[in-house]
């Protein structure tokens, strides 16, 4: 089992050998296996690798490109970190598969009962913040946002304190 487990190791090491010194050095093997970036990372926490002036390509796509040699539309990390680019943690997937793991993520934007929506608008009046706010609700800091704003749900009576 200790070989086979040394030898696993030893063939993750070789792929990583074959990335680009650019790449590789932007890299972190944490001890769960995962390769977490240490370069730029896009506001929602994505690893972003420049590659120009001004363009940059999602890291973990590039580094499955590279590795693998194909690049599937849509990519899903099995370890939920955005920021691992380990071709090893990725499996191609489709937007509904996606969709399905940002719902087990409780990002989704569902659908709320106008009783929660009055809620939550209570919590925005009471001053709570929009990230405090969603992950109670399962729903977006986004979808919070928008109700705050008048832009969804603005067919039920409120006028918010705050501006
Ligand atoms: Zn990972």
């Amino acid at each position: 089992m200790a070989d086979l487990k040394a030898l696993f190791a030893k063939a993750k090491g070789d792929q990583l050998a074959r990335l680009p010194e650019d790449i590789r050095r932007r890299v972190k093997v944490a001890p769960n296996g995962c390769w977490i970036w240490q370069g730029k990372k896009a506001g929602s926490g994505q690893a972003m690798l420049y590659v120009g002036e001004n363009k940059s390509v999602i890291a973990y796509r590039r580094v499955f490109l590279l590795l693998n040699g194909h690049l599937p539309a849509i990519l899903r990390h099995t370890c939920d970190d955005k920021a691992c680019v380990n071709p090893g943690h990725l499996m191609a997937g489709t937007i509904r598969d996606n969709n399905a793991d940002a719902s087990r993520r409780g990002l989704v934007k569902r659908k709320l009962t106008d009783r929660e929506v009055r809620e939550i608008m209570h919590l925005i009046d009471r001053g709570d913040r929009m990230v405090d706010i969603a992950p109670h609700y399962g729903v977006t800091p986004e979808l919070v946002g928008q109700i705050k704003s008048r832009k969804r749900y603005a067919w039920m009576p409120w006028s918010p304190k705050k501006p």
